[in-house]
């Protein structure tokens, strides 16, 4: 049997305990939804992590085992400790992919991968209209020219982040803004992809076409080497 893509779902998880429409839309938490999906997909093996466990979930030996780390924060990046921080900042240099959702963008592993300060325009309500404009791209398998969600959360440009290796999707919404919505990059051995929908207080992570770009963008971050190097001298985090 071929081997599965081991996938560690990272979700912050105060949202959801903490917001009763939250909590109905997501009761185990969104991270529950993205992993329900990825397990139901035979090549996939996903499992759980969140900030409130002991090392928010992400001990040495969790992602010495880890293929592709999937991140969700928001309200508490400042809670993940910079300790962590660069554990998983090495990971990632070693080949593990990472793919960070919506307001991942101001996690502190997003900004230490980009060095750039990501931050973006954003305003609440409204619909979005996703374009696929790499169709042939690999996240892009299966996923149509393009697909709305009928309530969102606007992030728009600009958008603070180094020019991205390919842009496979554009947000429009209809105050007229753009996004870049799906961006992929590599840094060291490690591809990263960064994909904007998923605003808590919608059930985002329900939606089909949302769901197979997040399989698929674990299926392309998946590392492809094994082979092992020191990676020890990363950077220092911006406090
Ligand atoms: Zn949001």
């Amino acid at each position: 049997m071929e081997k599965k893509i081991k996938v560690l779902v990272w979700n912050e998880f105060r949202h959801e305990k903490q917001n009763e429409k939250i909590k109905k839309i997501y009761p185990d938490g969104m991270h529950a939804v993205i992993s329900k999906h990825l397990n139901s997909q035979g090549d996939i093996k996903a499992s759980l992590a969140c900030l409130d466990e002991p090392e928010h979930g992400l001990t040495e030996k969790v992602l010495e085992q880890t293929d592709v780390l999937i991140w969700w924060g928001h309200g508490a990046h400042h809670e993940v400790k910079d300790e962590i921080v660069a554990r998983v900042h090495r990971r990632v240099l070693e080949g593990m992919g990472i793919v960070c959702l919506h307001s991942a963008h101001f996690s502190k592993i997003f900004k230490v991968l980009m060095g750039t300060s990501c931050v973006l325009n954003w305003r609440d309500g409204g619909k979005e209209r996703i374009w696929t404009i790499e169709p042939s791209h690999p996240i892009a398998e299966g996923i149509p020219e393009y697909f709305e969600l009928p309530e969102t959360e606007m992030y728009g440009e600009r958008f603070d982040i180094p020019t991205p290796e390919k842009v496979i999707f554009i947000s429009w919404y209809p105050g007229g803004e753009v996004f870049r919505s799906g961006c992929v990059w590599e840094r060291g051995h490690g591809r990263i992809f960064y994909f904007s929908p998923g605003h808590e207080t919608f059930p985002i992570y329900y939606d089909k076409n949302i769901l197979k770009i997040i399989t698929n963008g674990v299926r392309w971050a998946a590392p492809r080497i094994i082979k092992k190097q020191e990676c020890k001298n990363v950077p220092p985090i911006e406090k």
